[in-house]
């Protein structure tokens, strides 16, 4: 892999310089500590924990791909993320401000929070729960989801947190693929100001399995409980009240035993039950929370994922609880009730650092400046991105409107499996690179290889695969760990040389200096005229044009594959020809004449998946004129019908 250096090329923005004064990590040097003291470096991870017993060894790669991380340490991430956080003078800081849909609030101190998980877990082990037993989640953004996470994890009980918004149908699989019996949901939940009957979609998943299920209702809506509840289900109000002022011991876990289950977004498919462990995993979240996100104590910090995916089970529950932190957490959409929700929520709360997806700030800077311009957002010190490749327009938008041009953005690629952040720059030492999401976090080494695995030249794409193994990684899939080994480690890896190298699914090119551009997933990487082109790189192309906010494009398959491209407009912007012409021209400048797309589709919407990604195949199968595969991760799937009816118009 090229060495990394400080060279400043066209583009790079250094870090803001108080930034740095104060950051968490400033040091440059902890590239070159970590690599000469590899795995022993990650120590310093484990050290932010609190372990009941100290691990022997670092790192047992014996029966690799099946690694042990701090073998024979024991912990408990409930008794890290909460107790040790009383003990240490902090039991009035508050731990979790919950912001509700309809303008509630609730604050929960440390105390409080150590109050309810204990009354909870005891709770749980009155319904049954035991220990290595997994309790699925079925729940919104609300208080009690990382309250039961918490307590689950207090019992050694690993969670299976299923997004709300997926059907009746998705939860059943997943549940019984995870083979669970406890099932925590919610009467109902308010979406733009309406109530929506959650139960009754848990109630319909657990008609379609066979075991006899458990569940547990918690009361969003207000009602009376009591008339929904059928045999085998309980109030979680009751159930509090009947534990109250219980405590429960924490179960020490072995570091590789699991604490949850989580099934991947299924941007591209069937989604697998990824397993991770205790003391790998909590110690990767603590750490990068710490170096990459800046997290201090007193810090108040809003990551706005939903906990139904990894980002929210790393970066709003574990990372920075952890750490001791404030993690906000906000039940509603960006939208409602008007544009400047967010930036409500931030001066409300005097957010120190914002973490988002690239998705959420496309619609921002589609909406427009004016709704972050009239609030302060002062209070912020860093910004932080994931889940998608974002394009430099959309960074810079982000770095000046909301960052004001002082506070760091860190771009960070990792993946569910993964577990916490693997590719990003530390905001306190290395420059930013719009677009580009950063070296491998110290301590991770990845290298983007060809087809026969030889590391490309830089500037060259290729596979983004990690080579050494890394303590948030998964331990295994939940569905088997022959399973495990195939979906990750048969590509590259050459078992007769004891080489294991874990590849990612996507890809990207390294520049000199060992930054990283993700491409995108290798499905969506177009070859035209014998080019490999990142989805990525055409779309920044075309959304770099003034009035596009947003652009997907795909490959479509003539005699020789040509690029179709699908675009919205900037609030204000007309669809019209000049602006599709401005489209052609933006990619032959930034690409090359061969990139330009043969249709240019201006549409409302694209297909999103659940999770906020854009589902490329679909717009695939709509260019290609084929069936529409698998459509239950899609969360507007209105989009169709308009999609085709305006290809069909223009053909
Ligand atoms: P599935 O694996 O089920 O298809 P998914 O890959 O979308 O779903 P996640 O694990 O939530 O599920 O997402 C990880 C993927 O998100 C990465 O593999 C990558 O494609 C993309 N990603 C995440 N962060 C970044 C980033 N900073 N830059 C580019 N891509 C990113
Ligand atoms: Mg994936």
């Amino acid at each position: 892999m090229t060495e990394r250096s400080e060279g400043k090329e066209n583009g790079s923005v250094p870090p803001p310089p108080g930034f740095v004064e104060q950051a968490n990590v400033s040091d440059a040097g902890i590239y070159d500590e970590f690599e000469e003291n590899w795995p022993g470096c990650w120590e310093r991870a484990a050290e932010l924990l609190d372990w009941y017993e100290g691990y022997d060894e670092v790192l047992n790669d014996e029966d690799a791909p099946f690694y042990e991380w701090f073998v024979d340490g024991r912990l408990n991430a409930s008794y890290n993320c909460v107790d040790r956080h009383l003990e240490s003078g902090r039991k009035n800081h508050a731990a979790l401000k919950w912001v509700g849909k309809l303008k509630e609030t609730r604050t929960y101190t440390y105390q409080d929070l150590h109050r309810e998980v204990n009354e909870f877990a005891a709770a749980l082990r009155d319904i049954g729960v035991e220990e290595d037993d997994v309790v699925t989640m079925y729940m919104p953004m609300i208080p009690e989801l990382p309250i039961a996470m918490l307590a689950c994890a207090r019992i050694g009980a690993p969670h299976s947190v299923v997004f709300a918004g997926f059907s009746a149908d998705a939860l059943a699989t997943r549940m019984e693929s995870a083979d669970s019996g406890f099932l925590i949901t919610c009467d109902g939940y308010y979406r733009r100001g309406n109530a929506f009957n959650q139960k009754s979609q848990a109630d319909n998943a657990v008609l379609r399995l066979d075991n006899e299920i458990t569940t547990v209702v918690v009361d969003r809506l207000g009602d009376e409980l009591d008339h929904v509840l059928g045999e085998g289900q309980y109030g979680y109000d009751d159930l509090i009240r009947a534990n109250a002022g219980a405590t429960v011991e924490p179960v020490e876990r072995e570091a590789g035993e699991a604490l949850f289950l989580m099934y991947t977004s299924g941007t591209t498919g069937e989604p697998k039950g990824v397993v991770h462990g205790t003391g790998g995993y909590l110690s990767h979240t603590a750490w990068t929370s710490k170096a990459v996100l800046d997290i201090k104590p007193d810090d108040t910090y809003w990551c706005s994922a939903d906990i139904g995916w990894i980002t929210g089970h790393s970066y709003i529950v574990y990372g920075p609880l952890a750490l001791g932190a404030t993690t906000v957490m906000y039940e509603g959409t960006p939208d409602y009730p008007d544009r400047s929700r967010v930036w409500e929520i931030i001066e409300r709360n005097s957010v120190d650092i914002f973490y988002t997806a690239p998705t959420a700030i496309r619609a921002f800077m589609k909406w427009g400046s004016e709704y972050p311009e009239a609030h302060d957002l002062s209070s912020l010190r860093l910004l932080g991105t994931v889940g998608e490749p974002i394009n430099p327009r959309a960074w810079k938008w982000y770095y000046k409107n909301i960052g004001n041009e002082n506070c760091p953005v860190v771009d960070t690629w990792w993946q569910t499996e993964t577990g916490g952040m693997m590719v990003t720059t530390l905001p306190g030492v290395g420059d930013m690179k719009p677009g580009n999401a950063g070296p491998a976090v110290p301590g991770v080494s990845v290298e983007v290889v060809d087809d026969a695995g030889e590391a490309v030249e830089s500037g060259e794409a290729g596979y983004l695969t990690v080579d050494k193994p890394w303590p948030g990684m998964l331990r295994t899939l939940h569905d088997g760990d022959g399973r495990y080994v195939d979906e990750y480690w048969r590509g590259f890896s050459r078992p007769d040389d004891d080489k294991w190298v874990y590849f990612s699914g996507d890809e990207a090119r390294i520049d000199d200096d060992g930054y990283i551009t993700v491409l995108g997933r290798v499905d969506d990487v177009i070859n035209v005229s014998g080019h490999r082109l990142g989805t990525m790189e055409v779309e920044s192309a075309i959304v770099g044009v003034e009035g596009i906010a947003e652009a997907a494009v795909v490959g479509s398959d003539g005699t020789e594959t040509s690029i179709y491209a699908y675009a919205i407009t900037e609030d204000g912007y007309d669809a019209d020809a000049s602006l599709r012409d401005e489209v052609a021209t933006a990619v032959e400048n930034g690409i090359g004449g061969f990139a330009q797309p043969e249709e240019v589709v201006f549409t409302t919407q694209l297909p999103k998946t659940r999770s906020g990604k854009i589902m490329r195949r679909l717009l695939e199968d709509i260019a290609n004129h084929e069936p529409l595969g698998d459509t239950s991760a899609l969360r507007n799937p209105e989009v169709v019908g308009e999609i085709e009816a305006i290809d069909g118009e223009e053909e």
